[in-house]
């Protein structure tokens, strides 16, 4: 057994002042049990806790690190525009640049607004899709995570177009009575819901590929079926890419898949592990935007230099080194040795993977939405965790999370969890 001695006192510790000792949730390894790992430092694709412990990292900041971390350029970058000052309140050059490169790489993106979370892009991405059809309600799917604002703390409907319920108290019905929450994966209940509610849907949103609930990959007819009645019905396109932008291709999803979404949200690797948010889309939305237009949306650390700086030098490095294939090869790789070694070990598991992301899911058939993914044998999934950790993995805490592949898992790192999972499934 490892010690874990020091990641206990500091989670004893961290309890006191710090609600339930994490500052976000999935933090806490309440869905696996166990004491959360208290890191120290990280360096390629290998995390090492307070206790001295390594783990090959699968985590990755929850996505941000395709880079691995502490990549020395980017470091680099951080150490010297730090030296200059950490935010003015002003602009600055750089981020006319950062908004420069993600409107050349994301397709649909004409113009972008930075913000400094995943939460805050698809806040703003509401408001706006509400401003520019002057419609009140918004369509979202069971199992896709947009952030904590209101809107989308909702209980999967109980039927097909149900108006949603808050899940969090705290939350107004009023606000989540606006939003419909759909199941993923079936056309039928997008027409139902447009049928019913007609010309008062503002949008449509959704991750594209999702890993909110686990790695599930909607075939293309689905996606582009689903653009298409939001499109013939007046409502706005609105692909939550916080997750999947610069993640399954530099253009991310929508490239992917070749779809355009009228706004994007983005997130994670657009900052490189410094906190960033953006929302774009055409220009004539997106001048909605206070200064110029009506809809207000403003940030104190909004653009702020650091997490410019390293977004654009993580972008600017996957644009020089092209890395997707590699990571995708890498993954399917890893995914393949997990099948492999739980057959081997007569353990049911469907491993699912999209490009650099994927989910082990201890389920007996594949998972297409939130229901099938709520099938999966959760107890299971969390000894495999434990497990693994123990032997120096560190995976998604959740059954319902995406694991992610960095450049800095190289074969032989792969090859390393791919023999601990063959021991560890053995014993699952
Ligand atoms: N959308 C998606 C698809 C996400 O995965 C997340 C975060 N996991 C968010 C939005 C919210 O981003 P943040 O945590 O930066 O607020």
């Amino acid at each position: 057994m490892i010690s874990i001695k020091q990641s206990e006192k500091s989670f004893e510790r961290a309890k006191k002042t710090i609600p339930g000792g994490v500052n976000s949730p999935v933090r806490a390894f309440q869905a696996v049990g166990g004491i959360p790992r208290f890191i120290a430092s990280a360096l390629g694709c290998r995390l090492v806790d307070v206790d001295g412990n390594e783990y090959i990292d699968y985590v990755g900041s929850w996505g941000p690190m395709i880079l691995g971390h502490a990549h020395p350029s980017v470091v680099s970058r951080l150490q010297a525009v730090a030296s200059m000052g950490t935010s003015y309140g002003a602009p600055t050059e750089a981020e006319i640049y950062l908004a420069e490169k993600i409107a050349e790489l994301v397709p649909s993106v004409e113009k972008v607004r930075l913000v400094n979370s995943g939460t805050e892009a698809t806040m703003t991405a509401l408001r706006l899709a509400r401003a520019a059809t002057s419609r009140p309600l918004v369509i979202k799917f069971d199992g896709c995570y947009h952030g904590h604002s209101d809107s989308f703390l909702i209980q999967a409907g109980s039927g097909i177009a149900t108006l949603g319920l808050p899940n969090s108290p705290g939350v107004p019905p009023e606000v989540t009575e606006q939003t419909i929450s759909l199941p993923f994966n079936r056309i039928e209940a997008v027409r139902a819901a447009f049928d019913r509610y007609e010309e008062q849907i503002a949008a449509v949103i959704f991750e594209p590929v999702t890993g909110n609930m686990g790695v599930v990959v909607p075939p293309r007819e689905y996606l582009s079926q689903l653009v298409e009645i939001a499109e013939e019905n007046g409502a706005l396109v609105v692909f939550d890419e916080v997750m999947t932008g610069f993640r399954l291709a530099l253009g991310g999803a929508q490239e992917f898949y070749s779809l355009h979404p009228q706004l994007t949200c983005l997130g994670k690797v657009v900052g490189g592990g410094l906190p960033i948010g953006a929302v774009g889309g055409r220009e004539e939305i997106m001048d909605l935007i206070a200064p110029i237009g009506p809809v207000y949306q403003a940030g104190t650390l909004s653009g702020n230099p650091l997490a410019v700086a390293a977004g654009l030098e993580t972008l600017r490095i996957l644009e020089e080194e092209a890395p997707y294939s590699l990571l995708a090869k890498r993954t399917e790789a890893l995914c393949e040795g997990l099948r492999v070694a739980a057959d081997e070990a007569g353990v049911e598991v469907q491993v699912q993977s999209c490009g650099s992301m994927f989910t082990v899911f201890f389920n007996s058939e594949p998972v297409i939405d939130f229901e099938s993914a709520r099938k999966s044998d959760t107890k299971r999934f969390s000894v495999f965790f434990q497990k693994m950790l123990e032997k120096g993995v560190y995976l998604a805490p959740s059954q319902f999370e995406a694991c992610f592949v960095s450049l800095a898992h190289d074969e032989a790192t792969i090859a390393e969890t791919i023999e601990k999972a063959r021991l560890v499934l053995r014993e699952c």
